[in-house]
């Protein structure tokens, strides 16, 4: 199958976030199962360009646009206000996409956008492309990796798209008197993709989703979810050298160094029957620290030491710096980000707290499972789909789940963790059981190939 993968940031070349991470994985793991799929996006003033993915054969094509793309240092805003011509940029990146395709001569069978920087293409190829034998027999997926970033523009910038005013409707590009890019996507897609099955579901709900269930609903049949692998090549703690101690499932009893460290780090009493909680995350709303807020006192009752590690917005600063000095030998607050400290906490901690309000898919639970520390989730999203709550009679379940967003369902939710950490014997069966899940790539891959089908057959081609 040929695969156009179109994304604004890439792994190793330019990242903000999740899409960045998958957009540099689950490209080459399709080639590895033998797609000749190729990788499209633009080069920024920090990109170090190269002529395909790092080991790997998969081709990068960068779109060179000096005044768009080639002088800016970041890749949507600058000191947190976003560019004011985001919609010219990123128009003039999705023209050049289906003009440089064809100038190649390569035909995709498969053109797969994601968010809102990208819907343009599909828009582009279900509009002005609509009769060009090229492309007949291309069919298009859209792949939302938060449903939060519409990509909003006044709807006086439509016309700087490209597309006629005849777009400016509720089944078109329209959204509440603006335009929301990333409705190029829903609208024409043949078939909608997000990072988990549940937040599929989630966002054809008016809690989750952003004002565009409606549409969702409609589309219904066309919208799936696949969770995002793992890089087991980066996450793995048998090879990890940022830690004091590397280990496997088999030499478990070794990661105690690395939670002796941890404690030593963040000035903690270094005990090892004290439960560590961990937290890595950026502070924002969506990752539950209202509720966290509500129960810390209770939490701290259980006896328990909380790392957090994460940077964003000033008022979670201000709660977490409070909370240290409050609890000084029960909280390390790092409010930063450091790649190497994330690793330590990963494999020093014996608990890993994600409270999310929402959560697509989620990465922070998955490196846990590799490193041996028990999630403690709120059920939604790309949670609910890979921890399942710990029954301590029948073994079943991989972390500890509470379903109600509220400081009193977190608060059950983590004494029931830390009870369950004092019962050594179990506690060391669940920590190897959940080292030895499997969230590799090669997995997710294959169910993208069969979405590419189902896209496939929505334009009447059923087999290539
Ligand atoms: P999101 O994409 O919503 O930020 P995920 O859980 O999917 O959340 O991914 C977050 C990733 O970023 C994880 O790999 C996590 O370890 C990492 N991360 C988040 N904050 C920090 C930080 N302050 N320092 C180091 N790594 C961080």
């Amino acid at each position: 199958m040929k695969i156009a993968y179109i994304s604004s940031e890439v792994v190793p070349f330019a990242k903000t976030g999740g899409l960045a991470d998958v957009a540099g994985a689950l490209p080459k793991a399709l080639k590895e199962i033998g797609h000749d799929v190729r990788v499209f996006m633009p080069r920024y003033k920090k990109v170090v360009p190269a002529k395909t993915l790092p080991d790997s054969q998969v081709p990068v094509y960068f779109y060179e646009n000096q005044n768009y793309f080639g002088s800016r240092e970041d890749l949507y805003q600058v000191k947190g206000i976003d560019f004011p011509d985001n919609l010219e940029r990123f128009a003039a990146f999705c023209q050049w996409v289906l003009k440089f395709i064809k100038d190649l001569d390569w035909k995709p069978d498969i053109i797969h956008c994601n968010d809102w920087q990208s819907a343009l293409v599909i828009a582009y190829l279900k509009i002005i492309y609509k009769d060009d034998p090229f492309f007949k027999r291309t069919a298009t997926v859209f792949s939302v990796h938060n449903m939060g970033y519409l990509g909003l523009f006044p709807k006086n910038k439509l016309p700087l798209t490209g597309l006629g005013w005849d777009q400016f409707k509720p089944e078109g590009l329209e959204f509440w008197d603006n335009i929301a890019l990333a409705k190029a996507g829903y609208v024409y897609s043949d078939v909608i993709n997000t990072v988990s099955e549940t937040y599929a579901r989630e966002i054809q709900t008016a809690e989750y989703g952003c004002g565009l269930d409606g549409l969702l609903r409609a589309r219904a049949k066309d919208v799936y979810g696949i969770i995002n692998g793992l890089d087991y090549e980066v996450w793995n703690p048998a090879t990890d050298k940022s830690l004091p101690r590397r280990f496997s499932a088999a030499t478990l009893t070794l990661r105690a160094e690395n939670k002796t460290a941890l404690q030593k780090l963040n000035n903690l009493p270094q005990k090892h029957e004290i439960p560590v909680i961990g937290m890595i995350t950026r502070l924002a709303d969506q990752k539950g620290f209202d509720i966290l807020a509500g129960a810390l006192d209770e939490i701290m009752k259980t006896g328990c030491q909380l790392v957090i590690l994460g940077t964003g917005e000033p008022k979670y600063h201000d709660l977490l710096s409070k909370a240290r000095q409050k609890y000084p030998a029960q909280i390390g607050a790092n409010l930063k980000f450091d790649a190497i400290l994330a690793e330590i906490i990963y494999a020093g901690s014996d608990l890993f707290l994600m409270p999310s309000r929402y959560e697509p898919c989620g990465l922070g639970q998955l490196i846990s499972f590799k490193y041996g520390a028990v999630p403690i989730v709120r059920k939604t999203g790309g949670l609910a789909d890979t921890v399942h709550d710990f029954d301590t009679k029948t073994g079943e379940g991989e972390g500890f789940v509470f379903e109600e967003y509220s400081s009193k369902a977190l608060l059950a939710a983590v004494k029931r963790a830390v009870e369950t950490f004092h019962k050594k014997t179990i506690w060391k069966a669940l920590q190897e059981k959940i080292m030895q899940l499997d969230y590799s790539w090669d997995f997710s891959a294959k169910k993208y190939v069969s979405l590419y089908m189902k896209a496939l057959a929505k334009i009447g081609i059923s087999a290539l």
